[in-house]
């Protein structure tokens, strides 16, 4: 028999990592997320407010729930983000709280978000170069980024990990920079295969450039790879550290070795729809419960419904694959 306690699917992946995105907006515009121009985001209405994402997680919670991941859009743009990570803390459950950031303001407000509990800090980085940056971007930026990363460093945050998506034609000459800063800085770096959730739908399978093509770079540079034991089944990434000792690399690689099986994650988007895959086409309306007067076991039960019906896998490979009429940013990476 199921325990009624956990949020469980029909093929026993236990999920207790909700990942909320906080809005849609964004002060930059990457190729691989964004439109670079005219974006059509949500009124404001429609963004759940705090007391909205506070109850949902409440009841998230109270099925097992135990860590969050604040995301976007860029989170930092939302006014006031430390007290929703105050109020996110206080709900019993809840042990660990992280957040993803392009880092381009993180300066101004790690401070608050450290007094506030948040405990663990992903920061995107894709290159070391100013040049590289804008041809992401499309926007300036990189000296703010790593103002924000030492920042972090500063006042204690730990395991600062930076994220890298993986793009070929352009992160071939950065690869070897990344992994000279991150050692140098002690900081953990993980490539990300580039996924089809580009708002211009440009995406094809030759840009992706794999994990195993960046493991390659990094140890002809350095030295070889060891792989770590993985304590967590259900973390995406397969983590190595370098043989000398010096630094920790992960790659998550979806595309080319992709870890549906153990996946435990669910999302909520910004205006309150929840999604139990990146790729999901179906959602469930959490904010149309919340705003019509119903009940948190209404909630419980969209949330078991959405949880129900998780497919095996993402299914890019496959030929039948349907991507989501959502980018990046409107889901919440
Ligand atoms: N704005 C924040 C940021 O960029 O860190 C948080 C939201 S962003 C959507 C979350 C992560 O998804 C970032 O690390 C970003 O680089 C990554 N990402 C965005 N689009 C992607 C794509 N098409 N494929 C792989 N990773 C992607
Ligand atoms: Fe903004 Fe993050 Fe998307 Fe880049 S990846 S456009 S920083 S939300």
């Amino acid at each position: 028999m199921t325990d009624s306690r956990i949020l469980v699917d029909t093929l026993g992946r236990v999920h207790n990592n909700l990942r909320i995105s906080v809005t849609d907006r964004c002060n930059i515009r990457c190729f691989y997320c964004m439109p670079n121009e005219n974006v059509q985001f949500k009124p404001r209405v429609e963004i759940l407010t705090f007391e909205e994402i506070v109850r949902f997680t409440r009841v998230a919670a109270s099925l097992g729930v135990d860590k969050l991941r604040i995301t976007g859009g860029e989170p930092l743009v939302r006014a006031e983000l430390p007290n929703l990570i105050r109020e996110l803390a206080s709900v019993p459950g809840i042990r660990d709280i992280a957040m993803t950031t392009n880092g381009v303001l993180l300066a101004d407000h790690v401070v608050a978000l450290k007094e506030a509990g948040l405990q663990r800090l992903n920061i995107s980085l894709d290159g070391l170069r100013e040049e590289t940056f804008e041809r992401i971007s499309r926007r300036q930026g990189l000296d703010r980024v790593l103002e924000g990363i030492f920042a972090a460093q500063r006042i204690g945050f730990e395991k600062i990990r930076l994220n890298a998506v993986a793009i070929r034609g352009i992160t071939e000459e950065e690869i070897v920079p990344l992994g000279e800063f991150a050692r140098q800085h002690e900081l953990e770096l993980r490539f990300i295969e580039f996924m089809p959730l580009d708002a211009e739908n440009n995406w094809c399978d030759d840009q992706v450039l794999s994990g195993s093509e960046i493991r390659e770079a990094l140890e002809e540079a350095f030295c070889p790879l060891v792989a770590i034991e993985r304590k967590d089944p259900s973390q995406p990434a397969s983590d190595f550290r370098f043989a000398d000792g010096i630094g920790v690399i992960g790659f998550i690689n979806p595309v080319t070795q992709p870890f549906c099986n153990a996946c435990n994650r669910l999302r909520i988007t910004a205006e309150g729809k929840m999604r139990n895959c990146l790729f999901s086409i179906a959602e469930w309306d959490a904010r149309e419960i919340m705003r019509g007067g119903g009940s948190d076991e209404q909630l419980v039960e969209l949330l078991r419904d959405c949880i129900r019906a998780k497919k095996p896998g993402h299914g890019i490979d496959s030929p039948n694959f349907v991507r989501p009429d959502r980018a990046m940013y409107q889901i919440g990476g």
